[in-house]
């Protein structure tokens, strides 16, 4: 079966924006993982997919015949400090591909190999990294939270060392682009202006192609900042923290992407850190809106030779938009938070319940997850016990449950539909992701299927998978997660 027409637009922008590459072919390499669902979606003949060629061409082997492909620059604050040379260290922009939407899709290889931008790095991925990402990326998708794809997971036949030896692999990443905040930052620093409108044209036309011809530039840093908001407020709804919201790992597209130290909250405490490289706390759950905030910033003064030839115009224009962010995100946070809960904002009250219930689950640190799912399941006519046995004592508890029920909304049959679509039976919870992907590196990929086909349906509760769906009684919850690189 023939190729999908591979291409590459991102190739015609200034050379300064990228360097050429070609991956070193991986030894043995052999598929793990087939995304056949996303695949068919994009219009990717699985077949091909499935296919030695494809192999080949997915690890380095053969080269793609009509362009070369492009390891991409860019800079990046990381934890606060600026790094002007960040850039594909261990990833390679493979080749593009126009979907059946019309939409045009990178496809990435991420431990792939060293490139120009690999510093100190051996340009490699570790299995249980790439299945991390794999499995985190399906599970947002999944709950409707845009984010980059995993198209499938290959091993290398290599051993790539980290605090132990583990195998070598390869992640087919797919997204709307891999543009990032920290490309502009890269593109700022050129003295020519011409790189940082190419990149800003490009990202507009590809991206944003309802953008009109009056201050385009605005508009378009508007729309970012938009997305992002409703980004922010997505993950926290369901109670997601990225963990390493650097300005390198935020998309222009609005996706997740970058799964390193990534969590779902269990035990609810808004305020705790789980990244062990996040010295300073920025990342926790109740962090992201000011971080991204802070991030939009960099992009904003990125932008700003475009956004008015006057330095001090362009100033008044970017805060103009950024003071946008935090109205964006509260209404959108509000909304979602609200409608898990079966309320509106229109209810008198309902606020009030709202945060009620926040206080009381951060008090007994209750598990995020099972209060928003057992409190559907009471809306859709289970007794209260199972949402009651969530909790310590169950006074507190109850005396909530009974200014809730006198919302009036509260059980009626469309806020209970909209429940069921936005508290998920099924996340990828701590243990049973450490569980899936240590099986997954002796070579044992039960466990992991078995939880990629909980969080792929997440909403749907199936018998046999019971046992991922709660946290399980005396179940370790995420303490604190690695940056898997
Ligand atoms: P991350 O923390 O994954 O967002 O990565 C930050 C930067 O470090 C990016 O430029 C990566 O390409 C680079 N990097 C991370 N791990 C490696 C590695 N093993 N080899 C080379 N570069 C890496
Ligand atoms: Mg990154």
């Amino acid at each position: 079966m023939p190729a999908p027409d591979f291409d590459l637009s991102y190739a015609d922008l200034p050379k300064a924006l990228y360097t050429l590459y070609q991956p070193a072919p991986a030894p043995a390499p052999d598929m793990v993982l087939q995304n056949n669902a996303l695949a068919a979606k994009l219009g990717i003949d699985e077949k091909w997919l499935g296919s030695q060629n494809a192999l080949r061409f997915l690890s380095g082997q053969t080269p793609p015949d009509n362009y070369a492909p492009i390891a991409m620059a860019y800079a990046g604050h990381q934890f606060g400090g600026f790094s002007p040379r960040l850039g594909d260290g261990r990833a390679v922009l493979i080749g593009e591909y126009v979907a059946l939407d019309n939409i045009r899709h990178d496809i990435h290889l991420k431990g792939s190999g060293r490139t120009a931008y690999s510093r100190g790095g051996d340009g490699k991925a570790a299995l249980r990294a790439v299945l991390k990402e794999y499995i985190f990326s399906e599970s947002l998708a999944a709950l409707g939270i845009p984010t980059t794809r995993s198209l499938a997971a290959l091993t290398t036949g290599e051993t790539v060392m980290r605090q132990k030896p583990h195998p070598g692999a390869i992640l087919v990443r797919t997204a709307r682009s891999h543009i990032r905040v920290g490309t502009f930052q890269f593109a700022r620093l050129h003295e020519d202006q011409t790189i940082l409108k190419a990149l800003a044209d490009y990202t507009i036309e590809r991206l944003f192609p309802e953008i009109n011809s009056v201050a385009p530039y605005e508009q378009f840093l508007a729309q970012v900042i938009e997305k992002q908001a409703k980004l922010i407020a997505k993950w926290m709804s369901f109670g997601f923290i990225h963990g390493v919201m650097n300005t390198d790992n935020m998309a222009i597209s609005g996706e997740t992407i970058d799964f390193g130290p990534c969590a779902f909250v269990e035990g609810f405490a808004p305020d705790r850190v789980f990244s062990s490289i996040d010295h300073h706390g920025r990342y926790a759950w109740n962090k992201q809106p000011e971080m991204a905030y802070w991030n939009l910033t960099r992009f904003a003064e990125s932008l700003l030779p475009l956004l008015h030839t006057d330095e001090g115009k362009a100033v008044v224009i970017a805060q103009e938009q950024l003071s946008k962010f935090s109205n964006i995100f509260t209404a959108q946070f509000n909304d979602l938070m609200l409608a898990k809960i079966g309320l509106s904002p229109d209810m008198d009250g309902a606020p009030q319940v709202l945060s009620n219930a926040m206080s009381m689950l951060a008090q007994h640190e209750i598990d995020f997850t099972s209060f928003f799912r057992r409190l559907t399941d009471m809306a859709a006519g289970k007794s209260e016990h199972g949402f009651l046995a969530l909790f310590p004592e169950h006074t507190k508890a109850g005396a909530w449950l009974q200014s809730w029920q006198k919302q009036p909304a509260a059980r009626s049959k469309t806020a209970r539909i909209k429940m069921q679509t936005l508290n998920p039976v099924y996340i990828p919870r701590y243990t049973q992701t450490e569980t899936a992907l240590e099986a997954a590196e002796t070579g044992d990929m039960a466990p992991f299927q078995n939880l990629l086909s909980a969080v792929t349906s997440p909403f749907d509760v199936r018998q046999k998978l019971a046992s991922l769906a709660e946290l399980e009684q005396d179940g370790e919850t995420t303490v604190q997660t690695f940056c898997e690189t």
